[in-house]
């Protein structure tokens, strides 16, 4: 007698346990916690630029008559820019340099330019880039730089930002292997040419 009571409490307490986790995952399931691989943006970087910012921007221009031809202008920047890694991760990619005209807000060219970003430090470069400008173009212009971000759909949220709450252990522990396989060395194009005065 005793023992059949101990069978049906165990038992019992299988239910128990059955009606007790099963819910729980049930429910867990259901509520969408923030990813924890791309901290809710839905995209990774396969480069690690998107930690990457733009800190300082100083230069100064030269401005000269191209060479052997009437009606373009040379201007010669020289800059100095300071970046800035936040991540955990080294970033390598592209900086797009961008003469804006401006008297209207308007991009009169860009110039892209690579760089390597440490880990979690603060980079300084110093490099000079010429912009070749239509003669006519107004001489208010200003340098500006941009980061370039290649960027693609996080595979733990398929792109949607969130996981489910009883998944997301699981992709946190995760999280370093599942960047590593992301982050795969593949050569990264940079945005396709643009003729500087095509608009113009
Ligand atoms: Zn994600």
């Amino acid at each position: 007698m005793f023992k059949l009571f101990k069978a049906i409490f165990k038992a019992q307490k299988k239910y128990l346990a059955f009606f007790g986790i099963v819910p729980l995952l049930l429910t867990t399931a259901m509520i969408p916690v923030e990813c924890p691989e791309c901290e809710g943006r839905g995209v990774v970087s396969s480069t690690g630029m998107h930690n990457v910012t733009v800190v300082r921007l100083t230069y100064t221009t030269d401005i000269n008559p191209v060479v052997g031809c009437n009606n373009y202008l040379a201007y010669k920047s020289s800059i100095h820019l300071v970046l800035l890694n936040s991540g955990e991760d080294n970033a390598h990619g592209y900086i797009n340099m961008v003469l804006l005209d401006v008297s209207v807000g308007k991009i009169i060219t860009t110039q892209t330019v690579t760089a390597e970003i440490p880990a979690s430090t603060e980079a300084a470069y110093d490099f000079d880039i010429t912009f070749q400008v239509y003669v006519d173009n107004p001489p208010i212009t200003r340098v500006a730089a941009e980061v370039v971000n290649s960027d693609v759909q996080c595979i733990s949220c398929n792109g949607k930002g969130t996981v489910a709450a009883n998944y997301w252990p699981l992709v946190y522990v995760m999280k370093d292997s599942l960047k590593a396989s992301q982050r795969i060395d593949k050569p990264w194009t940079p945005p396709p040419w643009e003729e500087p005065w095509e608009d113009l």
